[in-house]
């Protein structure tokens, strides 16, 4: 087996904390310049703890939505697992493991898990196509803003285009 489940979980949410302040521009329009704080929405860390994201409101009159958030790396759009997590789920079945016993391991269930596996070879295909096979995850913070609106854009397009 790989290194525990419950420390990737803690490192993970340690990281999204600390990249909690990264560069802010609105994924809908660009807008780098006029933003102003718009309040807060709360979303559970990987360890189960809940952290505040910071909303916008946009005031570019062109832009086609009118708030927005910035993700932290290590969090993704809409999913509760990160990409490293994913990732992680991903090679455990590639090397063999069962769903049933990546799900116990990660002390989550066989539905989740079948939809984490599907999850992770879609990213990781559209990260080698899109993204020249560059991974974002745990390396330099800066590859997160781009890689988090390019993922939103890909994958939620009615909510992110
Ligand atoms: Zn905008």
């Amino acid at each position: 087996m790989p290194h525990p489940w419950n420390s990737l979980l803690t490192v993970l949410s340690e990281i999204t904390r600390k990249n909690y302040k990264s560069f802010i521009c609105c994924p809908h329009c660009g807008n780098r310049d006029s933003h102003i704080k718009y309040g807060f929405y709360s979303r559970y860390l990987f360890d189960g703890n809940l952290t505040n994201i910071q909303r916008y409101r946009c005031d570019n009159d062109q832009c086609p939505q009118k708030t927005f958030s910035i993700l932290p790396h290590a969090f993704l759009r809409i999913t509760r697992a990160s990409l490293c997590m994913l990732l992680h789920v991903l090679k455990m079945y590639e090397q063999g493991n069962s769903i049933a016993s990546i799900a116990k391991h990660t002390g989550s269930n066989w539905p989740r898990i079948q939809r984490w596996i599907a999850k992770a070879i879609a990213i990781q295909d559209w990260i080698r196509v899109e993204r020249n096979g560059i991974l974002p995850c745990l390396s330099s913070q800066n590859l997160w803003p781009s890689f988090i609106r390019d993922f939103s854009w890909a994958f939620y397009p009615a909510r992110y285009r």
